[in-house]
């Protein structure tokens, strides 16, 4: 059972209010949820702890963190809206009747229907806070979901890929995105899940000696440039990416470059430049591959420079640059670390951004 202690830890720097908040929404849940269970046979405020957990991992605010753990109080524990907000208050009731009501929405298995339940949700949401808090519940429910009845199974896998992941994307939260696909690729076609898994681990042998080699070259190569505060990883691509991307080139494993891709974290905007500079004269570019998302952000906000290059020890290998910010940003979106008031403005911001982009294709209005 997560801990009141384990969520207050992974906020970060909360007000002895927002600790006061969180304690009591903790306590005033799990007696909410008393006696109840899950499919699993847990206590069920197991669920919403978990929840809350996952939100103070994206850097939520604490009437976020605690609408997270009321979220199913109303609706399945024994207590009143009018209960809640005289406890909490108005803008933790709204939160949690949001998703409640988007909990009355369900996907049916109509591909050509899951764009307009999209929208719908979005728009049903009327405030990201309870989008977040509906990923996170999904989240959670998605880890869970080996204990729910089978026939149920399918259904709730469906959805998630074709309704909550891509809300997740468009919110630029790629770290939500990618689990969410993940847990749900092998319930929905569970061989093909294990199929690409095969492939992937393969792949990953045959690159991760040879990304290695390239990480220590390109560190060299950095360093005699005079940058030396910078740190890479290796990202591998998503099961359930590399499975539509498997689709689209006739499952020919060779034709994929960014299964794994080596990221370069740097300090400043020059320092991306910089790099790729250094990248593009140690290693050939393939040309037509570089990407330059710092200048034209996608819709979503992501930002990164993006090249693929032919290396001695590796073979084709996509190369990703961004900073510290870009990076935090492409993990846990437009939601990470901000007031819900900075959140709107920078919602605002990106709304203008993308309207005036030639790239855009995607209005932000409906994020609002
Ligand atoms: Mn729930």
């Amino acid at each position: 059972m997560t801990t009141v202690k384990e969520i207050i830890g992974e906020m970060s720097t909360p007000s002895p209010e927002d600790i006061a908040l969180v304690e009591n929404a903790y306590e005033y849940s799990k007696k909410a949820h008393g006696g109840q269970t899950r499919y699993s046979g847990e206590p069920y405020f197991t669920h919403p702890a978990a929840t809350a957990k996952i939100l103070a991992e994206y850097g939520m605010d604490a009437t976020t963190i605690a609408a997270g753990l009321l979220h199913d109080a109303v609706e399945d524990g024994c207590i009143s809206r009018a209960d809640v907000e005289k406890e909490f208050g108005k803008d933790l009731l709204f939160i949690v009747d949001g998703v409640t009501k988007l909990g009355t929405h369900k996907y049916r298995g109509a591909e050509r229907h899951a764009e307009s339940l999209r929208r719908l949700l979005v728009a049903t949401a009327s405030d990201i806070r309870v989008l977040i808090v509906k990923l996170a519940d999904r989240k959670h429910n998605m880890q869970t979901l080996k204990h729910v009845p089978e026939h149920k199974r399918r259904r709730i896998a469906l959805e998630t890929l074709e309704i909550y992941a891509p809300i997740a994307d468009r919110l630029g939260i790629g770290k939500m995105k990618n689990i969410l696909e993940d847990l749900a690729f092998p319930f929905v076609d569970p061989d093909a899940a294990t199929h690409v898994a095969e492939v992937r681990k393969l792949k990953t042998k045959e690159t991760e000696d040879g990304l290695a080699k390239v990480q220590k070259e390109l560190k060299q190569q950095l360093a005699k440039k005079g940058l030396t505060t910078f740190r890479t990883d290796i990202r591998m691509k998503g099961l359930w990416s590399l499975h539509q991307k498997l689709r689209r080139k006739h499952d020919d494993i060779n034709l994929i470059h960014d299964i794994a891709a080596l990221r370069v974290i740097v300090p400043t905007i020059e320092d991306c430049y910089a790099t790729l500079g250094t990248v593009h004269a140690l290693y050939k570019p393939l040309p037509g591959e570089f990407k330059d998302y710092i200048a034209f952000p996608k819709p979503n906000g992501y930002q990164s420079l993006h090249t693929t290059v032919v290396t001695p020890e590796a073979g084709i290998v996509e190369i990703q640059i961004r900073t510290e910010e870009m990076h935090r940003r492409a993990q846990f979106g437009i939601a990470s670390h901000m007031s819900y008031k900075q959140l709107r403005e920078k919602v605002g911001k990106l709304e203008e951004k993308a309207q005036k982009s030639r790239f855009s294709s995607l209005s932000f209005s409906w994020v609002r």
